[in-house]
């Protein structure tokens, strides 16, 4: 059984699609903690950015680069945050790397 990310990218389980390309879906966070909270996934399964080796440095660029310009069609003019959660400590719930688009409020800082 793939993971859910993986299912969400081949379309076995529903998402709300915002930007796909040959590398990466950005879909609408079920559980959105802001106006904007889409999730950035590369369509390849690699479960955390712990995990990333050198061979997927170009495509980690293109994911921060998707959220950007994800932002920019949103019209994220004030500002917002990308987020990679890492492991039990940083809080990541699916072993599949995602970055989190926030946007739409202002952020707190440091984060809980
Ligand atoms: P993280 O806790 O950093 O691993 O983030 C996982 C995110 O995936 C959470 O914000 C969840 O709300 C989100 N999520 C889990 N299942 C789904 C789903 N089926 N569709 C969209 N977002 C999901």
């Amino acid at each position: 059984m793939s993971c859910i990310f993986c299912q969400i990218i081949d379309g076995s389980i529903p998402s709300k699609a915002i930007y796909q390309d040959e590398h990466c879906y950005a879909f609408a966070d079920v559980k959105p903690q802001a106006p904007v909270h889409i999730l950035v996934v590369p369509r390849q399964h690699i479960v955390s950015i712990a995990q990333a080796g050198k061979e997927h440095t170009s495509l980690l660029g293109h994911l921060q680069w998707a959220a950007a310009e994800i932002a920019r069609t949103k019209g994220l003019t004030q500002g917002y945050r990308t987020v990679i959660n890492t492991g039990e400590d940083g809080g990541q719930t699916v072993g599949h790397i995602h970055i989190h688009l926030l946007g739409g409020r202002p952020m707190a800082w440091p984060p809980g």
